[in-house]
């Protein structure tokens, strides 16, 4: 006779910080029947970015005064300790999730990929590449790398994804980049530093000051400083416009823009457009927002499956983006205190994370201004 499967009390899927960080919230809650699976290795998506990219918020040892270290997914840990770095590359940010989750412990299922999620009686029903598992509540935390966003322009598959190493490997003569937040400005001055010719096309000019002292809406103090130094050198040109079609002929690429007039590009151009929320085996258990973003109850909970939480950047409320880790962690121990006190459980060593800056349950006090 076979044995009835286990219905465990919470299942994470995705062992990135994430899914690392609200594991460790639940098990902070006493009793707690918890797992996490992961469809390659813990940090996987940081063994997956370019070898050129790294973190662009600090991280700095501030725990022991209530400042815990912006990058790190647990109270009592820290990038910058245990990585001795600041600005930590991929493969090292890596390094610090597996230290964590071998710390304390976390029981997670590697090389296993969630492909089904089904609602089930007794909540929720999901097929494995192991085989089945039920759970009565479930996070989704499987990022937004997998789904980069592809612009609505023509001929966009002819481009580079940022996120792909081909966008970064090395160039020569005139080069595209659309999109210039972040990540686009990232690439675009790793390029012209080497002294490509680039471009970097943006109506919204997210390289201007811009209102807000929000990051999410905001360059960091790092990138304005490199960009400045970068534009000094003379091989980048800010464009305040959007590509309209990407077309290949005679060897180059030509870009282009709603305003009319046309970029060439000598290999191909670069997309820094952003991403999508990743929802994979959970998309049709969430309803979605007028902007297309997760619609979520104050709980993370989704509001069309109750008991299916969302852990990670893709968590919106209003204008609230929680896109990195300093701002979405601050959702772990708020999410494991809901599934806790709905089984009845001790939820109280949660507040170790309050204590530590890492908690945010009420959701009107996070839009503060800074003064100067
Ligand atoms: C280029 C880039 C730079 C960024 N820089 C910063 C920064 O400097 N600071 C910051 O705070 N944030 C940054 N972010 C934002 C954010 O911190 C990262 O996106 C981070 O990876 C999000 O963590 P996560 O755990 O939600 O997702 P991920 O790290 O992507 O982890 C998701 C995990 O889920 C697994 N998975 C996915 N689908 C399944 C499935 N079906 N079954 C099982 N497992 C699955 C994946 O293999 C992966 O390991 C950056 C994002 C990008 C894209």
């Amino acid at each position: 006779m076979t044995p009835e499967p286990v219905t465990l009390d919470a299942l994470v899927i995705g062992a990135g910080p994430a899914g690392v960080g609200v594991a460790l919230a639940l098990d902070a809650v006493d009793g707690l029947r918890y797992g996490v699976l992961e469809r390659g290795a813990v940090g996987q998506t940081f063994l997956d970015w370019p070898q050129q990219l790294s973190f662009l918020t600090p991280s700095f040892t501030g725990n022991g005064f209530g400042a815990t270290d912006l990058n790190a997914v647990h109270p009592q840990t820290s990038p910058a300790f245990s990585l001795g770095v600041d600005y930590p590359t991929g493969a090292e940010y890596a390094r610090y999730l597996r230290g964590v989750v071998a710390h304390f412990g976390v029981p997670i299922l590697a090389n296993t990929e969630v492909t089904r999620v089904e609602r089930h009686p007794e909540g929720f029903a999901v097929e494995s590449s192991r085989g089945p598992v039920l759970a009565t509540t479930l996070i989704w935390a499987g990022g937004e790398f997998a789904e980069p966003l592809a612009p609505r322009v023509a001929g966009a598959g002819l481009a580079s994804p940022v996120g792909r190493p081909a966008a970064w490997e090395a160039r020569s003569g005139r080069l595209v980049v659309i999109g210039g937040y972040e990540s686009g400005l990232d690439v675009a001055c790793h390029h012209a530093e080497a002294g490509v010719d680039v471009s970097v096309v943006d109506a919204a000019t997210p390289w201007d000051a811009g209102a807000g002292s929000d990051p999410s809406y905001r360059l960091a103090p790092r990138t304005r400083q490199r960009l400045e130094r970068v534009r000094a050198g003379g091989h980048l040109t800010l464009v305040a416009a959007n590509a309209a079609a990407i077309k290949r002929g005679g060897g180059v690429w030509g870009v282009s823009l709603d305003a009319g007039s046309r970029l060439t590009s000598d290999t191909p151009p670069v997309l820094a457009t952003g991403y999508g929320p990743g929802l994979g085996p959970v998309a049709h258990l969430v309803d979605r927002r007028a902007d297309g973003w997760p619609l979520l109850d104050d709980d993370d909970q989704s509001t069309l499956a109750p008991g299916l939480f969302l852990a990670g950047p893709a968590v919106r409320h209003g204008g609230m983006k929680f896109c990195f880790v300093y701002k979405f962690r601050q959702r772990f121990a708020h999410v494991a205190g809901v599934i806790g006190s709905g089984l009845g459980l001790d939820v109280s060593a949660l507040e170790a994370w309050r204590d530590a800056g890492m908690l945010t349950d009420d959701l009107s006090c996070c839009g503060v201004e800074c003064a100067c």
